[in-house]
């Protein structure tokens, strides 16, 4: 938890860093910063077991910062973090957040409007004023008025991955320290694995009354909780420290599994069940489900028991949007949904020759011990000069370094690819004659997000026509409560990747998640591929491949879906340019 304030505290500094005009220092700042956010391992851990060179060897992180690092694990404050805030008005960094604002326009509002914080923003913006200043106009001023609402939705929800890793350690946490608890799991969207989530919810049986006492003791005093809003005799509500409500309620044994099923929802799913149970005499609550004459209970234990009293098959959760899974479960054709074990290689992953933070050699092994088949290689191409892309020369030279890299790895497969921008008209950033030596080619679009709807389908419908393309990147280009996605018809996609037999991705970078959830249960109807990425920067990121996984489920998609669940001997079927020997 110790890396997610610290990771904080560096965002907010590369803020101020950049209001206040500093080069490069934002950049190094928000990257360590990201490199704490997916770091698995505590770095209090790290710090003791090996100090600061350890935290040296955190891929993002030298050795400045690792000094800030050991000041915050010491003391719990870093110096500079303190001297740099007294530099700006409180609020003004957050300002900066907006999407279409910025440091330079937030410095603007700042010393000729008086602007500092949200509030007075807003009233500018009621009042017009801020189109009138030089440099803004009405256009600026819609686009701010939008960055605000995005920025207000993103501070009311979190993203999954920000929250399943505190749930995780806040279940250990009460595992260990209240051995008398039984059953814990958590609920709500969390559950259901949503992309973004509200709060978090937990619940939990124990074995003996008194003991229901002893987790709200021990829930309300954790280190992470910034302040109690309730604490009762079996259900107590926190705010952490990162702003995240929880919730933690005891309930009694034989109505977990009604709880559980009650509390996960969603509210949507839930209301139809209970109509359901409603037409079959029943009442169904989150005490379990009863007979509606005599009020007998009938079920409740487990949410397995309720489901099948209704006459449906057990419902995974990431299913539970009353979209079409009652029907499904009733007629027992529900998917047999991906798991994280089915996945078998990664194919999508960057290193240190472009903007990723580890050599080939390290990315390689990393995925072999996740214990993968196959990896692909595919870094940025030269377009893209912000993420040092490959140029041609560099790109043949990698083909090579891939091939020497390749005999010191017996059990894992490293395919040569490239993450090949897709230009505005469609073409792509390298020549046919290079892209037929790749074992596999992922085209992205990164740059002219804003074209018309149009427009921008007939560019990736280009791309995707070249025969040597083999998978579309991050097909909508969105990023979660940053960025929208761009205007595309994806029906039409989905046409002609089914055609031409070309695979759409789902990024499994936790702020991407792209395709999303519905998408990826509309192309799999459309019968396309999916290939499930983890976008890695660097050897700790892979296991972002969770988050994918967690997305194709929400979509409805099964092993057969997905091409990495498929043996290295079966790819050739969708990678025309594989050979194996
Ligand atoms: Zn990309
Ligand atoms: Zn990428």
């Amino acid at each position: 938890m110790l890396n997610l304030e610290i990771a904080r505290i560096f965002y907010e500094m590369a803020d101020i860093l950049e209001l206040l005009n500093t080069p490069w220092k934002p950049r190094a700042y928000r990257k360590a910063a990201k490199a704490l956010e997916t770091l698995e391992i505590s770095v209090e851990e790290i710090y003791e077991k090996r100090g600061l060179r350890g935290l040296e060897e955190i891929p993002g992180i030298g050795e400045r910062l690792a000094k800030k690092i050991e000041q915050y694990i010491k003391t719990r404050r870093i110096t500079e973090y303190e001297s740099l805030k007294k530099k700006i008005p409180a609020g003004l960094a957050e300002l900066m957040e907006i999407e279409s604002i910025g440091p330079k326009k937030a410095v603007v509002l700042w010393k000729k409007l008086g602007i500092t914080n949200l509030e007075q923003l807003k009233s500018a913006l009621d009042r017009h004023e801020i189109s009138k200043l030089r440099g803004f106009g009405p256009k600026s001023e819609e686009n701010i008025l939008k960055g605000l609402e995005l920025y207000r939705q993103r501070h009311a929800r979190f993203l999954l991955s920000e929250v399943l890793p505190i749930s995780k350690t806040i279940i250990a946490y009460l595992k260990t320290k209240v051995p008398e608890i039984e059953q814990i799991s958590e609920a709500g969207s969390v559950r259901r694995r949503k992309e973004t989530v509200g709060d978090l919810d937990i619940l939990v049986t124990v074995k003996s009354p008194d003991a229901a006492e002893k987790v709200m003791s021990v829930f309300t005093t954790m280190p992470y909780v910034q302040r109690v809003l309730a604490k009762g005799p079996t259900k107590s509500i926190v705010v952490l420290k990162n702003d995240l409500q929880a919730d933690v309620r005891v309930v009694e044994q034989n109505c977990f599994g009604a709880a559980l099923q009650y509390f996960t929802g969603s509210k949507e799913h839930n209301i139809e069940l209970r109509k359901i149970a409603v037409e079959k005499g029943y009442k169904l609550s989150e005490y379990g489900l009863f007979e509606r004459k005599t009020e007998k209970f009938v079920a409740g234990k487990t949410e397995k028991e309720i489901y099948k009293k209704l006459g449906f098959d057990y419902i995974p959760p990431e299913l539970r949007e009353n979209s079409g899974e009652l029907e499904a479960a009733k007629a027992h054709t529900l998917p047999n949904l991906v798991q994280v074990t089915d996945i078998k290689g990664d194919l999508h992953v960057h290193t240190n020759w472009s903007d990723g933070s580890n050599t080939i050699e390290e990315m390689v092994a990393a995925a072999q011990s996740m214990g993968y088949q196959y990896v692909c290689i595919s870094d940025h191409s030269r377009t893209r000069a912000i993420a040092h892309g490959l140029s041609i020369d560099r790109l043949l030279e990698q083909i090579k370094e891939i091939k020497k890299v390749q005999k010191k790895f017996k059990n894992i497969k490293i395919f040569a690819g490239s993450e090949v921008d897709i230009l505005a008209d469609g073409s792509l950033d390298f020549p046919d004659e290079i892209l037929k030596k790749l074992d596999i080619v992922i085209a992205s679009v990164h740059t002219g997000w804003k074209m018309p709807k149009q427009k921008m389908t007939a560019r990736i419908i280009r791309a995707l026509e070249n025969p040597y393309v083999d998978i579309l990147g991050h097909p909508t280009g969105r990023v979660l409560q940053r960025r929208e996605p761009y205007e595309v018809d994806l029906e039409q996609i989905f046409k002609v990747a089914a055609e031409k037999g070309k695979i759409l991705e789902i990024d499994a970078f936790p702020d991407r998640l792209d395709l999303k959830d519905t998408d990826v249960r509309r192309a799999i109807e459309s019968g396309v591929m999916i290939s499930i990425d983890s976008d890695a920067h660097a050897t700790n990121q892979l296991s972002v491949m969770d988050y994918g996984v967690a997305t194709a489920r929400r979509g409805w998609a099964e092993p057969k879906n997905i091409v990495n669940c498929y043996s290295l001997k079966d790819l050739p079927k969708f990678f025309k340019k594989i050979k194996l020997d």
